[in-house]
Order: C-alpha cells, then structure tokens, then sequence
C-alpha cells in the first residue's frame, strides 16, 4: 500500500516534528488532538480538534488517513485497539497495553533477563511501612506520569506521613539508584531484525525535566555495547515498528539499568534532526509508512538544550545564533513554568 496520508494522534510538539519530517517526505499529515490550542496545528496539513473518547470526531479522523501513529503513549489502549480495527495503527497497540503501564512494563523488561531498578507495586499508604529496603526510594503512579509527574520522593518511613496521596490508582515503589549518568538509545525498527540504531545520548535532568541531551555520551565501551543491545532486543520483542526509545541509568557502580521505554520519538533525540542524515521523526515516519531504510550516519556531534517556560523569551526576541546553532520554537499560545517551549541544537 501507497501511504499518502498519515494520521497522529497528539498535537505536541512531537507531533509538529513528525509533520515536518513527513512533509519532507511527501506524506500528509492530518492530527488529531484534544486540545485546541494543539502548536502542531501550526506544522501539519489538517487539524482536528476533538476528545479522545468522541466517536464521531474519531471516524472523520480515520476516514482521512491511511495509517495512524501516535506521539505520546498514554492514550487508552481500549481507543486505540478500535482504530486498529479500522486502519493499522504503528506501532501497535498491544505495545501500549504494556508500556502504559509502569509495572507492567518493568515486568515486561525483566522478564528479558534485562536489568531495571528494584521496584514493589504499593495499593495503600500502610504497605510502605514494610518496605524499609526499598528506601529511599521514589514513589510513582504506574499510569499517566511524565516529566516527573504523579512521583513522591520517600527518604524515610516517616516521609508517608506527610504524603497526601490518592491511592485510588495504583502505585510502585522503586528503590533509589546513586545515578551517576542517565542515557538514551533511540532505535527505530522496520521489521523482524531491520533497523536503525543512533548512538547512545547522554540526558541531565532537572527536576525531573530533561534539560540537556549530548552525544557523544560519556560512557565506556561495554556501556555503549550493552545499551544498545538492549534497546534492539526490547523492540525486537515488542514487534516493534517505528522509532522508540530507552531510557537508561547508571550507577555509580557502572551498571546499567533500563529505567523505562518511551514507545514513541523521544525529547533526548531532538539533536538528531541537525547531527545525522535521517532524523528519529523521519525514520519513524518511514517506518511506519513502510518507506525505504536509509542507513544512519552521523553528521556532528551536538548537544540539544530544552527552553523551559521563560527561557524561550530571548530566542523569540530575535537572539543573534550562531550557523552552528538551531533554535526550534513549539509556538505553545502560553508560556509556563515547567513547560517545554522550544529547544535550542548546538553542532559540536
Ligand atoms: P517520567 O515518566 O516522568 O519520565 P521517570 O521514571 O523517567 O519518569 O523519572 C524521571 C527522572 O527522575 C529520571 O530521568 C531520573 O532523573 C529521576 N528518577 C526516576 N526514578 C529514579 C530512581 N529510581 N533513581 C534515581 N533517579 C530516578
Ligand atoms: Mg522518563
């Protein structure tokens, strides 16, 4: 099958980055997204606003497009195995039956004989009093969380009493890792033993938010082996189709381990829109549009730098940048604390 029309599902700026890399292609977009504000409005062909439960709006949506992806990981798996039934969805949804899921998805992992953290599922307030050994550690929701959201730090058994948590939806505790480095492997996949892989990136965060991304990562030579086996081996598993991504640890031991899979492109692989030949966008728009596989090569080294809330402001006032630096503005309508605004590319 031709794959002319392309369907996403999610306005952000992921989505934008995707419409791009498609339009380069020669392939339409059409977004469909909740909000209607959405900034990807400003980057792809047609736009449809509508909740994500809104049936109608749903089938004019399918009605437009031959195949459907997706740039966030958290719609409900029930909408998406419906669409499926319609038009193919990629990557599939069964991926995001695990992948939504915390505890599934590190049970997913382990069972690959990969290693995560050390992590308990929590139903209420009182199980953590038994759970000395796994503190200090970081509470998380096992559904909905991103960019640190929906996490409690625990240093101490007494720490719960100060915690007002909602415990209607459940909960994992993970131990605490001496996190000596955090990195990525981006892999995107064809088919059975086909794909793509860049090199691991090298991710700080601030509070909880990724701040910057580089490569080359700082790593040994096992690290780097280890990483991206790993990232082949979980998307082979998944049947995966398009671009993913791994998000990893390492201790100050030097083990590594998974922290968690983005089914999606990923913020860390922003750089390679401007260091390599194909961009994580455009492989995975050639993925799942079962377009050719261009193998990758690198272009530069580069560090990618997130323009948090107010940080866009002297970009958007005209910033003189130098012609090693590309400045991408999400054109959100507001500017607020903690939200990703743009993100400035340094070839290094
Ligand atoms: P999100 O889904 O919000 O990205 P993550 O589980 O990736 O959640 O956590 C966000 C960040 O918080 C991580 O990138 C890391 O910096 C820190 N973090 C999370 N879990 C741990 C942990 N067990 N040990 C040390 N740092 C952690
Ligand atoms: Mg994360």
């Amino acid at each position: 099958m031709i794959i002319k029309n392309l369907g996403i599902i999610g306005g952000g700026q992921l989505g934008s980055m995707m419409s791009v890399a498609s339009k380069k292609l020669n392939i339409n977009t059409i977004i469909f997204s909740d909000d209607k504000d959405a900034p990807a409005q400003n980057f792809c062909d047609e736009f449809i606003f509508g909740n994500y439960d809104d049936k109608q709006k749903i089938f004019e949506f399918i009605s437009k497009v031959d195949i459907i992806s997706f740039e966030f990981e958290n719609i409900p798996f029930k909408t998406l195995n419906e669409i499926n039934k319609l038009k193919p969805v990629l990557p599939k949804p069964s991926v995001n039956r695990i992948i939504q899921n915390r505890l599934a998805e590190k049970d997913f992992i382990n069972k690959l004989n990969i290693r995560t953290t050390r992590y308990v599922s929590v139903e209420k307030k009182s199980d953590i009093e038994k759970l000395a050994d796994f503190l200090p550690g970081i509470l998380k929701t096992n559904t909905m969380g991103y960019d640190g959201k929906g996490q409690y730090p625990i240093n101490s058994i007494e720490d719960i009493n100060s915690i007002d948590i909602d415990f209607s939806r459940g909960y994992m505790l993970e131990k605490l890792v001496k996190l000596k480095k955090e990195i990525s492997v981006i892999v995107t996949r064809y088919g059975i033993n086909s794909f793509e892989i860049y090199e691991p990136i090298e991710n700080t965060h601030e509070n909880q938010i990724l701040r910057h991304s580089i490569i080359p990562a700082e790593i040994s030579e096992k690290i780097l082996e280890k990483s991206k086996e790993w990232a082949i081996t979980i998307s082979e598993e998944l049947k995966y189709i398009g671009t993913l991504c791994v998000e990893f640890f390492i201790d100050r031991n030097e083990n590594l381990y998974v922290n968690e899979i983005a089914p999606r492109v990923h913020n860390s692989g922003h750089l390679t829109i401007n260091a390599y030949n194909v961009s994580q966008f455009e492989n995975h728009v050639r993925a799942v549009c079962s377009l050719e596989k261009i193998p990758l090569k690198k272009l530069s080294n580069a560090k990618m730098v997130n323009l948090i809330g107010n940080q866009i402001k002297p970009y958007r006032n005209n910033l003189k940048l130098n012609n090693n630096e590309f400045f991408f503005d999400y054109l959100k309508k507001d500017i607020k604390e903690k939200r990703k605004m743009g993100h400035i590319t340094t070839l290094l």
